[in-house]
């Protein structure tokens, strides 16, 4: 699958919810190859939108503190509950080589369905807090610059800018 760069249209869009007669092999053969395609990338999550696929559901795997790999796909998710408050550089692979510090919630609990349309909720925190709410933003059209200061924003637009410029930002 081919990553989607900023700003093309689908990353600025509302993603359509998966409908409950999506499910099956060929949603599932999706999800899969976005994992594949997260995975190559480098990156610990993938929205839909970011391959050109306006919906609702996105891939994620932030490993435990064993270095143990978790993957989730989460379908149509729903943000319950926040708390707490963590700053730190954040990176999204429809904007390469660009991190910038975002603050974002501590702790997050989702509710989301699974590859087979079962609604399960997840309790996460730290990096997988951050990831569940950075791609929970993508099936929303919002991307992280959206969430910078208004003085990092513009930082990035010009990095931005210099790195098309350049021919980087392919
Ligand atoms: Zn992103």
């Amino acid at each position: 699958m081919r990553i989607v760069h900023y700003p093309e249209p689908v990353l600025l869009a509302v993603g359509k919810p998966v409908g409950d007669n999506e499910f099956g092999p060929e949603f599932e053969k999706s999800v899969s190859d976005m994992f594949e395609t997260m995975r190559h990338a480098g990156g610990v999550g993938l929205a839909a939108p970011q391959v050109g696929i306006s919906k609702r559901f996105f891939v994620m795997d932030v490993p435990d503190e064993d270095g143990i790999s978790n993957p989730l796909a989460l379908v149509n998710p729903e943000i319950i509950r926040v708390e707490g408050e963590q700053t730190g550089d954040e990176g999204c692979l429809s904007f390469p080589g660009l991190y910038q510090q975002v603050k974002r919630d501590m702790r997050v609990i989702v509710s989301a369905q699974d590859i087979t349309g079962e609604r399960l909720e997840y309790d996460l925190d730290e990096l997988a807090a951050r990831c569940v709410l950075h791609e929970t933003d993508h099936c929303d059209g919002i991307v992280f610059l959206d969430r910078m200061t208004s003085l990092k924003r513009e930082l990035a637009k010009r990095k931005i800018k210099r790195l098309q410029k350049t021919g980087k930002w392919e």
